[in-house]
């Protein structure tokens, strides 16, 4: 994405809350990554967002504010809600969403965002597994990264974190190798490096090793 200036920078406070999600360290160059902006313009947008207060700095290491994470909080919110407006109740394909759900984050209302948790039955989760701010979450179910998961084990997928989920042709692989919430996957051995192997039902998927850091999965029951 490339922006003439003044990227939105609620777009910034989101990447930060979903960074920390994903469990990475968030400095400028994951920023520039995550987002696809120049250096430059992350290193302004950040002294924007110092200046106005919504992010601290320690070191190299950026992290939200009080103020910053509640707006963050409420568009990832809104975003997911939106998710499984279009999925549960319009009948999109679910890796069609995150994309759909991009221009509806900023103008629904909480007013609307509480009325579509209701329609949705409240779900805790958006359709990729990603918890929905504002809702009661489970505790820990034992998930680890498909990356990490041993050879020869049962998983079943439970979340895409936003680091696969951000990327359109990610979703669509997984959705077209018949791999989603709740698919069983057997861990394979990899055939190159840098990939991750998987069986499902019949059938051998491979996948870039990056991408299974973003998997979350579940021992299979
Ligand atoms: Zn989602």
């Amino acid at each position: 994405m490339v922006y003439g200036f003044h990227p939105p920078l609620e777009e910034y406070l989101v990447a930060i809350f979903e960074l920390e999600e994903d469990g990475i360290t968030v400095i400028q160059a994951r920023l520039a990554e995550r987002l696809g902006h120049s250096p430059p313009t992350v290193s302004e947008v950040i002294r924007t967002l110092l200046k106005e207060g919504t992010v601290t700095k320690s070191g190299r290491g950026i992290s939200l504010t009080e103020s910053g994470r509640q707006k963050a909080q409420s568009i990832v919110r809104k975003h997911r809600l939106a998710e499984r407006l279009l999925v549960d109740i319009l009948g999109l394909d679910w890796h069609l969403a995150h994309e759909e759900a991009g221009r509806w984050e900023h103008v629904i209302s909480d007013r609307v965002a509480g009325r579509i948790a209701a329609l949705t039955a409240n779900p805790s989760t958006c359709p990729h597994g990603n918890p929905i701010p504002g809702t009661i979450q489970l505790p820990d179910d034992g998930r680890v990264r498909l990356a990490d998961a041993s050879v020869g084990k049962f998983v079943s997928l439970v979340r895409i974190g936003e680091g696969a989920e951000s990327k359109g042709e990610t979703l669509s692989y997984l959705f077209n190798s018949g791999i989603s919430i709740g698919t069983t996957l057997k861990v394979s051995k990899p055939l190159k490096p840098q990939t991750v192997r998987v069986k499902v039902d019949s059938r051998f998927v491979e996948l870039d090793a990056n991408v299974s850091q973003f998997l979350w999965v579940v021992d299979s029951p």
